[in-house]
Order: C-alpha cells, then sequence, then structure tokens
C-alpha cells in the first residue's frame, strides 16, 4: 500500500548570519526565525512523512510551548518522526519539495541539501528532489520578510506483504 503526505511551512526571516535550510546553513545576511533552529525545509518534510503515515504533526510532537524544543535540530526532528514511521511499518518512497525565497539562489546549494536530507532519512538521494522558487519581488517572500517550503512524500508499508 501507498500513501502520499503534504507539508508546507513559513518563517520569518530577520537580520542574520547564515540561513539554516534543508539541514544545513547557506551563508546569507538574513536568517529564518522561529522556536527550533527554524528550518523550513525539514519542517515541511517531517509534516509530510507525518501527514501520509495519519501519524501527527511537527507542532503535535514538537510544541513551540516545550522549553526543550527551543532552539532544537530540526534534523533530529525529522529523524524522529521517520522513526515512527518506520516503528508503523512505513519506509520513505521519495520527496519531492519546494523552497519559496527570493534571495539568496538555492539551485548552487541543492545537491549539499538534497545529500543531507537523504543521510538524514537513510533513502538513495535520487529519492530526494528540490526546487526553488521566487517571489517575484512581490509579497512577504519576494520582499525577504519570510521563507516558505513545501513538501509531498510517498510511502510504502514495509515489509511488503504479497495478497495471494
Ligand atoms: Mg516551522
Amino acid at each position: 500500500m501507498f500513501r502520499i503526505g503534504l507539508g508546507h511551512d513559513t518563517h520569518r526571516l530577520g537580520p542574520g548570519n547564515g540561513l539554516v535550510l534543508g539541514g544545513i546553513v547557506i551563508p546569507h545576511e538574513r536568517q529564518s526565525l522561529g522556536h527550533s533552529d527554524a528550518d523550513v525545509l525539514l519542517h515541511a518534510i517531517t509534516d509530510a512523512l507525518l501527514g501520509a503515515a495519519a501519524l501527527g504533526d511537527i507542532g503535535e510532537m514538537f510544541p513551540d510551548t516545550d522549553s526543550a524544543n527551543r532552539g532544537r535540530d530540526s534534523g533530529d526532528m525529522l529523524q524522529r518522526a521517520m522513526q515512527r514511521l518506520t516503528a508503523a511499518g512505513w519506509r520513505l518512497v521519495n520527496l519531492d519539495c519546494v523552497i519559496f525565497a527570493q534571495r539568496p539562489t538555492i539551485l548552487p546549494h541543492r545537491p549539499r541539501i538534497r545529500e543531507r536530507i537523504a543521510g538524514l532519512l537513510g533513502v538513495d538521494i535520487d529519492a530526494v528532489w528540490l526546487k526553488a522558487k521566487t517571489g517575484e519581488g512581490i509579497g512577504p517572500i519576494g520582499q525577504e520578510e519570510a521563507i516558505a517550503a513545501e513538501c509531498v512524500a510517498l510511502i510504502e508499508q514495509w515489509p511488503q506483504t504479497t495478497n495471494i
């Protein structure tokens, strides 16, 4: 059996030194603001996985009212969500993601981001794809007030059972 999940996240941007995105730090003079490390892409992926398996959502697993989640590594959050799926008999087939950011240009960083996400999830790099869109200079994305990300995830029951 296959299931799909959709994840979306938005974070404010503010003055900073380095943008945490997809588990890496991209040199940039603005940073993503939030309770955890504010990695908008990993948050969208985490929600897509949990949604596909109907196993909760990132806010329920890691509430921002819990001080333990302040500054938390989103890679750890993603791996804990994936562990929840694995325990329930699911494995990841593939992810397809979109980042919405006016700047910086994401494309040069795509190989490292894909490698990092694949490593966190224990899948082949070909199972992780990533695209990026600007905000065309308008709205919160285009004016560099916010960054957003979306992800769809396909999962399948594992190990597969054969129905005769
Ligand atoms: Mg978030």
